[in-house]
């Protein structure tokens, strides 16, 4: 279909005719009077979205559709093109690698990609974290965490084969395979496979200080009621049956970008360390840099048991990710099996290996983390300038270069958007239009049963101050064009 459509229009056509506009306006659609008076009845009748633009470049920050079009891509994807799109010097780090050992499996061999790569991540975590196991994806690196936690108890020098459960948190997401969907709280990708998710997970409390602080409540008071939640959640299995609870440090794909509150992780940690429960922190979204620090954990005074990182590991140039292990699980497994249990075909790939370590290097020698403070800062300041006070914007949160702007219907009482307006996707469609071409990361809150649509942006680490104004100018534009047309 995309071809068919591509092939057989005008540039702006392959947009336009989502919007169900008559045909003068499509002729004229970079005249805003044109397309407003629809975005109601689209957005009612789910019908911003019936294709999207084929690609044929992307280059920096942006993207070029076959029909001619460029759109700033202000999330690099689901936050993954950290370095942008396109990089020598990971185009050539990959192709010496396929030239010297395209492939090895890694129960056989290792190669000096893979051993470098662990070397340096480890360094990175100050010796804190002790091994890297690198997959591919961010649903199959926590996969190998939960199963990673469960072997540690296995291999104590007094095994503890009760623990087989895990309380997560709701919202949350953390991967789209089975046991990822069941330890996440993300309800509308889960609904479908409800019936064979295993139910061995207790959910508890985001801490979401935008949604969850109960009027006159301090930061402390709250910390304190969400600790006392995680107790009782653990109280809720039998005795020493749970291996870990797992926690995105800063939230992604289900709420929106969230810091914690102040003090919240050495809290959670303190409550896991009292039922001899691990703490995993799931950094596939936050991670590698995106808050400001290589990893956002180093922000909360706190080490995690499990760390696993993915989407900006490997920039987007490769599917890579990674599982880190601290010397607690490391020396029991180190003592016991002596190898982590969990063996995939593409584990510790070369290319991908040689990919997120040249990625690695570059964040550190371009000096990127202070750019992503700095720009972030930037990107904070202006967002707020622009449309902070905007009636239908109610929190304007995130660290570093991971934020977002949660939409609401009413800004004094916080009240929601209705739930089957779909707010969140329904504005990433129409910002992706013109005469705004931006693409921004989708978030439904409403729509999984939890308050909370927005729109997230996660640009590349070494994005330009000029390039943040682009961003924040064409997405104030399109939040106040899209809710003068919707309300
Ligand atoms: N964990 C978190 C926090 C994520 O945001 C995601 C993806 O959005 C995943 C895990 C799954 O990663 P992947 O899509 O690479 O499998």
């Amino acid at each position: 279909i995309h071809h068919l459509v591509e092939d057989g229009r005008r540039a702006e056509d392959d947009f336009s005719d989502s919007l169900d506009l008559p045909a003068m306006a499509r002729d004229t659609m970079g005249i805003q009077n044109e397309i407003i008076p629809n975005i109601r009845s689209a957005v009612l009748s789910r019908d911003l979205n019936r294709r999207v633009p084929t690609l044929t470049h992307a280059k920096g920050i942006y993207y070029h559709t076959f029909c001619g079009r460029s759109i700033v891509d202000a999330c690099g994807g689901s936050a993954v093109a950290c370095l942008g799109h396109g990089n020598a010097r990971v185009t050539t780090a990959v192709s010496e690698q396929m030239g010297k050992v395209p492939y090895c499996h890694s129960q056989f061999f290792t190669t000096r990609a893979s051993e470098r790569l662990a070397d340096a991540v480890i360094r990175s975590t100050d010796g804190k974290m002790s091994r890297l196991l690198t997959v591919s994806s961010g649903s199959e690196a926590l996969e190998a965490a939960l199963k990673i936690a469960r072997q540690y108890f296995l291999e104590l020098p007094e095994p503890q084969p009760q623990r087989r459960h895990f309380i997560g948190r709701a919202p949350s997401y953390h991967g789209a395979t089975l046991s990822a969907l069941e330890v996440g709280g993300h309800l509308s990708r889960r609904a479908m496979f409800e019936p064979m998710l295993a139910s061995k997970t207790e959910r508890v409390s985001l801490c979401n200080p935008y949604r969850g602080m109960r009027p006159g409540e301090t930061s402390e008071e709250y910390v304190a009621r969400l600790a006392y939640e995680l107790d009782t959640a653990f109280s809720r299995f039998p005795p020493n049956s749970v291996c870990a609870f797992v926690a995105e440090t800063v939230t992604g794909a289900s709420t929106g970008t969230i810091p914690a509150t102040d003090g919240y992780f050495v809290a959670m940690k303190r409550v896991c360390e009292k039922h001899g429960a691990l703490l995993i922190l799931d950094e596939v979204m936050c991670g590698i840099g995106r808050t400001g620090t290589m990893h956002a954990w180093q922000q909360e005074d706190v080490v995690p048991n499990i760390q696993v990182v993915g989407k900006a590991f490997g920039g987007g140039f490769v599917p890579v990710s990674g599982v880190l292990i601290d010397k607690q699980v490391d020396h029991a497994i180190e003592h016991g099996s002596g190898k982590i249990s969990h063996g995939q075909s593409f584990q510790a790939h070369p290319s991908a290996c040689a990919a997120a370590l040249e990625v690695h290097n570059i964040i550190l020698e371009e000096e990127l983390l202070a750019n992503v403070k700095a720009m972030g800062d930037r990107l904070a300041g202006t967002l707020q300038e622009r449309i902070g006070s905007h009636p239908n914007v109610g929190d304007i949160r995130g660290r570093g270069l991971f934020w977002s702007v949660e939409f609401v219907r009413n800004k004094a009482t916080r009240e929601s958007l209705p739930r089957d307006w779909n707010v969140g996707y329904a504005f990433h469609e129409f910002a992706m239009q013109e005469p705004y071409n931006i693409c921004v990361y989708p978030g439904n809150g409403t729509a999984d049963g939890v308050v909370g649509d927005h729109t997230l942006i996660a640009p590349a680490y070494n994005v330009t101050a000029a390039e943040i104004d682009i961003i924040v100018d064409r997405l104030a534009r399109a939040v106040t064009d899209f809710f003068e047309g919707l309300t």
